[in-house]
């Protein structure tokens, strides 16, 4: 086999010594959709689905799975997940009939100025593409290995060391690349050229590794069982920790880089301080289920569940296609403009969570829906102030500019036992801050600039030392008469949030199938003057819309070549106990959905 070796990933051609084509490395099978008995699992990717599924079949419950599972996703999606990133955990514990939360949300360094993302030459934001995300200044404080421990602790049956073992098997062993991997490394080309250890690792021979070709990283490799051997205090403490501080200090530019690559101010002491938090999730009531979902310092739960209780007393179900989109379209920009003016890291701002997700105040959101008009964007706020008339007037705030984009990763995993997990993890942007800790095989992430650029008092995302940056993640579990019945989330940015209510409303609303629901295209409706849409539902929908007046735009930014809205990944409980799990089919290259004892497609 020829292979082309650098320091940081070994990447085989797939052609013997003599030339001739050998035995080409094959990505394993994979299906969107899945049925069966036993467990599930469903991620983006096949080989993350899979060693979760093993995860399973070994006799591991639900949080085994998903930390195994997660731990291959910063294997295989190195670019939207992994331990240099963080997330938010949802459990269903079938045991004690409840659902729990983890935040494992990155956190600004203690030292962080509220004028960080300001340009002192100009006195302007500094430009988002490319300088503020390819920035030590963007990296949070990790949350994700907290999260795989405290998950694992309080709910797991493995230890750290062996949930990560099969992700660190299959770093050693190597993915064969696709169409998705090489076209996020080709879309991160320009600025990851510029960093001499993540050009090292992820443009080998300084192209992104060819289609069909076995990507190792025998570096992440070490550091999963390193971690796994000494704990999380080797990354939050120890020789680790100091590398990281050190590469957000001074991120290590290649000749000739012409980004600024500013330094950040993320140290040892913040790494050391770091904490996940365990919190209530959000429950609304939704066409007779409970929604649980995320709190703050995610706005996913608020936003998601706020929506649906503006929805509630409309009910989608009985109108037609037109009316509900534009329904759906309508609700979700009220809740984006109370996202907007009232959500952020509850540890700083009073966040009326209670209140938003409060019937009575959906209810007064609700009337502010015109049945045969579309409102002129942005809608104002409204008032969650536990004092709610036939209908409230709102209050003006201000919209800032949300990101969109394909980062992020979704995966879901059940097991034997009834237990349920939903969760989203990240790196932000896909390549996060484009900044690999040097030998140690994975990207720090850039946060950090989930918060606003600009230092506002009035607003609830502002910048300040110590804090979480507002997320949109929106892992759901609904329950049905107190049993699981779906569990769901996407990647996607403010998108997900989004996705996450049209993939809901279609199933529960719209008589489609989970996969259905799923597959369906996609529209994205954040309290702006235009709405984002997928081509595909532009096509499709644009004409019954026009007469509302909504304005449909393609989907898809300058820094990703897709034009895709989010990449959900689910499960539904099926009665008499089989669960379908169900991914992508086309989406980011298709997702991969498997049970324990499959009963189709077998
Ligand atoms: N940083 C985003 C959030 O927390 C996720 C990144 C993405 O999906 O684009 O909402």
């Amino acid at each position: 086999m020829v292979a082309s070796l650098s320091a940081g990933a070994l990447v085989l051609s797939g052609l013997s010594a003599s030339g001739a084509a050998a035995s080409t490395p094959q990505p394993p099978a994979k299906h969107p959709t899945a049925i069966g008995f036993g467990g599930a699992v469903a991620s983006v990717d096949p080989e993350a689905t899979n060693v979760g599924l093993g995860v399973l079949r070994r006799g591991g419950n639900a949080v085994d799975a998903a930390v195994a599972t997660a731990a291959a996703l910063g294997v295989t999606e190195p670019y939207s997940a992994g331990v240099g990133g963080g997330g938010y955990f949802v459990f269903y514990n079938a045991k004690k009939h409840k659902v729990f939360t983890i935040d494992g949300r990155e956190t600004a360094p203690a030292t962080m100025p509220n004028n960080a993302f300001i340009d002192p030459a100009t006195g302007e934001p500094y430009r988002f593409t490319p300088e503020l995300v390819t920035s030590g200044v963007s990296v949070g404080i990790p949350g994700t290995l907290a999260t795989w421990d405290s998950a694992l602790r309080q709910w797991g049956s493995l230890s750290l060391g062996k949930a990560l073992k099969p992700a660190a098997e299959l770093a050693d062993r190597g993915f064969v690349v696709d169409d998705t991997f090489r076209g996020q490394t080709l879309d991160n080309k320009a600025r990851f050229s510029q960093i001499v250890p993540t050009a090292k690792l992820f443009l080998p021979g300084g192209d992104a590794p060819k289609v069909g070709s076995l990507f190792k990283n025998p570096e992440l490799a070490d550091t999963y069982r390193m971690l796994g051997k000494e704990g999380t205090s080797a990354f939050y403490r120890g020789p680790l920790a100091a590398e990281i501080e050190a590469v957000v200090k001074t991120p290590p530019k290649a000749a000739g880089a012409t980004l600024p690559l500013m330094p950040g101010y993320l140290t040892t002491s913040d790494l050391s301080k770091y904490k996940t938090i365990n919190r209530d999730p959000t429950k609304v009531r939704y066409d007779g289920l409970d929604v649980y979902g995320m709190p703050p310092s995610s706005s996913g739960g608020t936003t998601v569940g706020e929506a649906l209780n503006i929805l509630q007393p409309l009910h989608l179900d009985k109108m037609d296609t037109p009316q509900a989109l534009h329904t759906y379209l309508e609700a979700s920009a009220l809740a984006f403009a109370d996202r907007a003016a009232y959500v952020g890291d509850p540890a700083y701002v009073d966040v009326p969570t209670k209140e938003l997700l409060s019937r009575g105040f959906g209810a007064e959101r609700s009337c502010a829906i015109d049945p045969d008009h579309a409102a002129t964007k942005p809608v104002k706020a409204g008032s969650p102030d536990g004092k709610y008339s036939q209908c409230g007037k709102g209050v003006a705030t201000t919209q800032r500019p949300d990101t969109e984009g394909l980062s992020t990763t979704h995966l879901v995993a059940a097991d034997k036992w009834g237990n349920v997990v939903s969760y989203t993890l990240t790196i932000e942007q896909t390549g996060g801050s484009g900044i690999t800790v040097p030998g140690r095989g994975f990207l720090l992430n850039n946060e950090l600039t989930d918060f606003s650029a600009v230092y506002d008092e009035a607003d609830p995302n502002r910048i300040q030392p110590g804090k979480r940056p507002r997320s949109s993640m929106s892992p759901t579990i609904v329950l049905r008469g107190g049993r699981p019945f779906l569990a769901l989330g996407s990647p996607g940015g403010s998108t997900i949030i989004t996705t996450v209510l049209q993939t809901l409303t279609n199933r529960l609303d719209r008589d489609m199938t989970l996969p259905e629901a799923i597959a369906a295209p996609r529209a994205s409706q954040r309290n702006t003057a235009t709405v984002t849409a997928e081509p595909p539902f532009i096509d499709a929908y644009d004409a019954v819309l026009k007469p509302y007046g909504h304005t449909l735009v393609a989907s898809g930014d300058a820094f990703t070549s897709a034009a895709e809205i989010g990449a959900v990944a689910a499960l539904e409980f099926l009665p008499g106990g089989g669960i379908l799990a169900a991914a992508e089919p086309t989406r980011r290259g298709g997702g991969a959905a498997g049970t324990v004892k499959q009963l189709w497609p077998r």
